[in-house]
């Protein structure tokens, strides 16, 4: 059932994945980047944790992740966290009022999240950015939901989706990001924005009942 629960019980596995894989994503934006994408996406989560409980009983998912996001603008700083922040808002928006949400409602949600994020950050697929992991997971939940799975069905290929195209930006070139100004030397390494946000996606799948 993807409600409040479901939603407060997402955030607080991503917060505990962004943290066991804080040197993770360190190590991959030290690569390609400046380093700081591990600590970044910790120390914005944890900020989120810490307030999680105070959001009033009657809170909705869309009012939670309204809540995720203002609280990862403020925190996560960098490219990430407005680009996180505007996907959750946007995300949050495309499910308001909803208590429950159902197969087409997730989908919505995941397509807002990545259409806020395009338009935060203007990059297109194969920019070896975090869209790169975002677009597949969003084309796979529609075909899952098309095909009739299940709301734990679609998150899963979702996640599967997102974790393969992170995969694939390693042979890509930059063309958005910090990673822009290497040219060829990115090639090899895997966009830490797209590693974090297939971790989110696999976390959402993970936490799904
Ligand atoms: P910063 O680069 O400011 O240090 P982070 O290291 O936290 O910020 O985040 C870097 C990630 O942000 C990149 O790996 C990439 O996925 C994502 N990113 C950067 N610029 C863009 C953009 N214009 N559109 C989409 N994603 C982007
Ligand atoms: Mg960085
Ligand atoms: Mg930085």
């Amino acid at each position: 059932n993807l409600n409040a629960t479901w939603a407060k019980a997402w955030i607080r596995s991503s917060a505990q994945v962004m943290s066991e894989h804080r040197v993770e994503l360190i190590d991959l934006d030290r690569e390609i980047g400046d380093g700081d994408h591990g600590e970044n996406m910790d120390r914005g989560f944890q900020a989120v944790l810490h307030k999680l409980d105070d959001l009033p009983p009657e809170a909705g998912p869309g009012d939670v992740f309204k809540f995720v996001a203002t609280t990862l603008i403020s925190t996560v700083g960098g490219a990430a966290g407005p680009l996180y922040g505007t996907a959750f808002l946007k995300g949050a928006v495309a499910i308001s009022g909803t208590i429950e949400l159902d197969g087409p409602a997730l989908v919505a949600f995941l397509r807002a999240a990545r259409d806020g994020i395009v338009l935060r950050g203007k990059a297109e697929s194969g920019d070896k950015t975090m869209v790169d992991a975002w677009t597949p997971a969003v084309d796979a939940a529609e075909a899952a939901l098309a095909g009739g799975a299940d709301d734990r069905a679609i998150l899963s290929a979702a996640a599967d989706a997102a974790e393969a195209g992170a995969l694939a930006t390693e042979p890509l070139i930059a063309r958005k990001g910090r990673a822009s100004y290497l040219g060829e030397r990115a090639i090899g390494h895997r966009d830490p924005g797209a590693q974090s946000s297939a971790l989110l996606l696999r976390a959402a799948a993970a936490t799904a009942t």
